[in-house]
């Protein structure tokens, strides 16, 4: 049986993950019965990918993919390679994503799966190579209608190609499907690659307003400057809000006038870090978090605001860029002193509503326009948001109490409608 784990232990993404679902459940007045069945993940698979490197020796690296629930379609879910992967880690990823795409009302359950292999230190080829043999070895579990995977930390639309022509190989035709977050040329969706920023800065600037907070001249700091936190970064600039530090894991750099941003991403292109941007006071990496700001954005890896810098933290709301980036100690220390959270579930699916854009215009071979894609992102992340502020405030419920308990109804309310077979 998968006990509640104790508050003593040290928290770690999977018992936030089962601590989150455990006291939505208690709101929803729904049993331990409940909770083993939507704790336990429907399918892992943990496989060893056999890697030759340039020089010709070889290296056995762990894989790993978790279906956390296929309950309302098939999973869905990023691919994540770094060093520190572990299947527990997966696990809690795959169940986030199942609260996230049915708080954005997406016909997906939850997956996620990685590689513990660190991208920096091998070549193209190589992780190509490493990338072809994982792909070969979960290629039973994924498909277009089964589990289709996109990009994560780590991973690149080049991933997703080589994933998509290992696949189509093996099956002996050309699946596009299989993958989210391909390049264009391949069926990719215009406003992939900065659909999950563009979420964060509309929820962000959602978050402001409900606060009572001037968009223009507000402040904001955003922690992690890749993937999601540099593009995220950019729109809250467009949108008159000065973002006045930003950090990667080597440091951070701050200017309270605001960053010129345009000269920072020049700097960070040449460089590959925040680090030396001479227009700019350069702080500790950690120093992103506790600046006083009225918008923080955790745009990197879980557990970043915790028991031990929580009490730090001067922002006025929190919006979580990040998947987990706010360990469950902390959420409710950040409650109890007032701070807004905009949990993750809802804050960064913008990522995933477009995957679910670029499936559903590879199943009608048709492309949509750049328009038509980001009009409708704006229309169900404001949906999203506006269903998760009324519940709150219906129920006097943090953002993330209620994202997760709208959530968790609707995945154990198709359950119910599908019924238990046998
Ligand atoms: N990795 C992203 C996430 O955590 C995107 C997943 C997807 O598009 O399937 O939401």
């Amino acid at each position: 049986m998968l006990l509640d784990t104790p508050v003593t232990s040290v928290p770690t993404p999977l018992t936030d993950a089962r601590r989150q679902l455990r006291q939505a459940l208690n709101i929803l007045e729904y049993g331990d019965d409940v909770f083993e069945m939507l704790v336990t993940p429907r399918r892992e698979l943990s496989v060893a990918v056999p890697l030759r490197t340039d020089d010709g020796t070889m290296l056995t690296l762990r894989g790993y993919r978790v279906q956390h629930s296929l309950t309302r379609g098939p999973a869905k879910g990023g691919l994540r390679f770094a060093p520190g992967v572990n299947l527990d880690e997966v696990r809690a990823l795959a169940m986030w994503m199942t609260w996230k795409c049915a708080l954005v009302d997406l016909p997906y359950g939850g997956a996620k799966g990685g590689i513990a292999i660190d991208p920096t230190r091998h070549s193209l080829g190589e992780l190509e190579r490493a990338t072809r043999r994982y792909t070969s070895e979960i290629l039973p579990i994924i498909g277009p209608d089964r589990d289709i995977p996109a990009p994560d930390i780590g991973t690149s639309e080049q991933t997703m190609a080589w994933i998509m022509d290992t696949y189509s190989a093996n099956v002996g035709y050309t699946v596009p499907d299989v993958v989210t977050g391909k390049p264009l040329s391949l069926g990719g969706s215009l406003g992939r690659a900065t659909a999950t920023s563009r979420g964060v800065a509309l929820v962000a600037i959602a978050a402001l307003e409900h606060r009572g907070i001037r968009v223009e001249g507000s402040t904001a700091s955003v922690q992690g400057y890749g993937k999601v936190g540099r593009s995220a970064a950019r729109f809250l600039a467009d949108a008159g809000v000065r973002v006045i530090c930003v950090s990667d894991e080597h440091g951070a750099v701050h200017r309270a006038g605001g960053l010129d941003l345009d000269a920072l991403d020049r700097h960070v292109d040449m460089h590959r870090t925040v680090l030396g941007f001479d227009r700019a006071d350069a702080l500790a990496a950690g120093d992103a978090l506790t600046l006083e700001v009225d918008l923080l954005v955790p745009a990197a890896v879980e557990g970043v605001i915790t028991a031990s810098n929580v009490d730090e933290v001067r922002a006025r709301i929190v919006v979580e860029g990040a998947n987990g980036p706010t360990t469950t100690d902390a959420d409710e220390r950040l409650a109890e002193r007032g701070i807004l959270v905009v949990p993750d579930i809802l804050a960064n699916a913008g990522g995933v509503v477009v995957s679910y854009f670029e499936w559903a215009q590879g199943r009608q071979t048709y492309r949509w326009s750049l328009e038509t894609v980001e009009q409708r992102l704006r229309e169900r992340m404001t949906a999203a948001w506006n269903e998760v502020l009324t519940h709150s405030i219906r129920h006097r419920t943090t953002l993330r109490q209620s994202a997760m308990t709208i959530a968790v109804a609707r995945v154990y309310d198709a359950h119910l409608n599908r019924g238990l077979y046998p």
